[in-house]
Order: structure tokens, then sequence, then C-alpha cells
């Protein structure tokens, strides 16, 4: 994520802001400019989910829906206020989801849709089929959210990487243009679905995937890798991207020898990512916090990381 500032007096503000919170002046997200932008009445008028979806997108007098509100195909009733907090929760992840894809370039359009459910009212899966992400909004609960973590034992689960998983699906036939290559890194997708998940949750993940995977759950079947390979790498772009706009960058502490990386443009990205990501979890340490970054990378888990990143950079639309 970028850092925004204040178009009146300059100051840093949140890319959530509807107004500044140092002089007052009214403003909100411009999409076509990806940035923010002061907000007259008149000319240009809130996005028409701004309450629902505490949107902060301004958009042409007359216009409904910004772009990415309109991407939401369902969400709850007005008369379900528990699952209205819960959505527009969910919606501040997705905006921040689709800025990031905006930024590389990824197309958005297309058929590309969110439905955004409780599983209060009905049973909701949280997944991707044919072009739409449900999202299950109970997940948006911190004490729901949190023991399904534990349970599962998974070190990382948060409403945005569900958004990035289930994305990742929705990329992965855009995105790949050599199957073979992706098939040696990911194994062969055309693997029975319904037989790998049985086998995933009798049987659970083989004692060594960390060292070929980046999460249990990737071991599950080669589209289930994919995905949390291409979640991985949104953390990591949108992270990175947040820490130079801020003017963090990480050499490591002094007399400490770097990871051995390409010289790349991926490679001078992990190089980049790694000693970040140890400063990162050395300071969630020092706040008795957990780690920030609860990952292991090790190389084959890079060169998945890699296969991404080019597959991504080869379709970007810049
Ligand atoms: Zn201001
Ligand atoms: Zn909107
Ligand atoms: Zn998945």
């Amino acid at each position: 994520m970028r850092a925004f500032t204040c178009g009146n007096c300059h100051r840093l503000v949140p890319f959530e802001s509807h107004a500044c919170l140092h002089c007052g002046a009214e403003h909100g997200f411009d999409w076509d400019a990806r940035e923010l932008i002061a907000f007259r009445a008149g000319e240009r008028q809130r996005c028409s989910e701004a309450v629902p979806a505490a949107c902060n997108a301004v958009v042409a007098a007359g216009q409904g829906a910004c772009r990415v509100c309109a991407l939401t195909r369902t969400r709850p009733a007005d008369s379900d206020t528990t699952g209205l907090a819960r959505f527009a929760e969910a919606e501040a992840a997705k905006r921040r989801l689709v800025f990031e894809l905006a930024e590389l370039g990824l197309p958005t359009g297309g058929g590309l849709a969110f439905d955004m459910l409780s599983s209060e009212h009905e049973p909701v899966t949280t997944g991707h089929a044919d072009g739409v992400v449900t999202i299950d909004l109970a997940e948006v609960d911190d004490s729901h959210r949190e023991a399904i973590r534990a349970q599962m034992a998974e070190p990382y689960r948060t409403v945005l990487g569900h958004l990035r998983h289930e994305i990742g699906h929705y990329y992965q036939p855009i995105v790949v243009t050599d199957w073979d290559a992706c098939r040696a890194l990911f194994g062969d997708e055309r693997e029975d679905y319904q037989r790998a998940m049985d086998r995933h949750y009798e049987h659970g993940a083989p004692g060594d995937w960390p060292e070929r995977f980046v999460s249990a759950y990737a071991t599950m079947h080669p589209w289930e890798d994919w995905a949390e390979s291409f979640a991985h790498y949104l953390h990591i772009a949108d992270t990175l991207q947040t820490a130079l706009a801020y003017g963090v960058r990480v050499d490591g502490p002094p007399g400490v020898e770097p990871a051995a990386v390409g010289d790349d443009e991926f490679g001078i990205l992990i190089g980049n990512w790694l000693p970040l990501t140890y400063a990162l979890n050395a300071l969630n340490r020092s706040m008795g916090a957990e780690d920030l970054y609860p990952f292991v990378l090790t190389a084959p888990v890079i060169e998945k990381l890699g296969f991404v990143h080019h597959a991504v950079v080869g379709n970007s639309k810049h």
C-alpha cells in the first residue's frame, strides 16, 4: 500500500480516510487516479455504498456504486445489522485487495464478482467458482476466526488472506501461460479434487511439508498450492510497497551474512523481503506479540513465488 496525504494540509492520512484527522477537510478515494482527493459536492459524490460498505470512494455525479463496491454481487440485507457491520470490515479488506491488484496491473473486469454472505443464516463456504469469490462474513468475527485458526493449527488467518487466496484461483487460468512449467512446480491440477480433499482431511499434510510448501493447506491439491503461493506473493508485494512508502528499508543487523538470492528483479524483491521480515518479527517479539510473519521461505517455496511473480508481471496491463 502506498502512503496518502491530505490534499489540504499534506499530513499523513489512512487509505480508508473519509475526512482529514488533522484539518477536517473532506476527501475520498478516486479509483481512476488511485489517490485520495479533496471532495467537493456537486461535481462529484460519495459512492452509493458509502454507509453499508464504509466505502470512501468518490465517484462522478450521478454514478451509483464505485467500481470496487460494484464487484460485490450479494451482501447482507439492510435489516441484518450484525451482517452489515461485518460486511463493512470485509469490504475494507476487499478494497485493499483491489488496490493491490490494480497496482500490479491485474484485470478486475471480465465477470469477477464477490458474494459476501453470513453463515448465521445459511451454510456458506468461503471459496471461488467461475469468477465468483464467496466470503463467509463470520470470518470477520475475531473470536470465531481465531478459534478456527487454532483448531486448524494455522499460523495465520485473516479476511484479507482469504481474499488473496480465493482471487488466486481466479487468476491462475488468466496469468499462467506455461502449464508444463506450472505443473512441474505445483503438480498436476487435473488431479481429482474431491479425492485430494478427502485424503487431506483424513491424513493431514505430509510431515515434511514445510520443506516444499508455504502452508500445510497448500499440500492438499495443486490448485491450493498455487492459491496459497499467489496469496503469499500478494502479502509480500503489498507489505514491501508499504515499507517503501514509509521509508523502511532493512539491511539486517550489521555483521550478519545476507541470504543468497538472485540478482534479477525477483531475487532483489526476496532480498529486500527476508531481512524486513526478520526485523518485523523481532519488533513484534519486543512488544510481546506473536511473529508478524510466521512463515519460513525455503528454496522450493521461493521458486514457486518466483513463478507467480513472473506470471503476474507477464500479464501486467501497465
Ligand atoms: Zn488535512
Ligand atoms: Zn464504493
Ligand atoms: Zn483454495
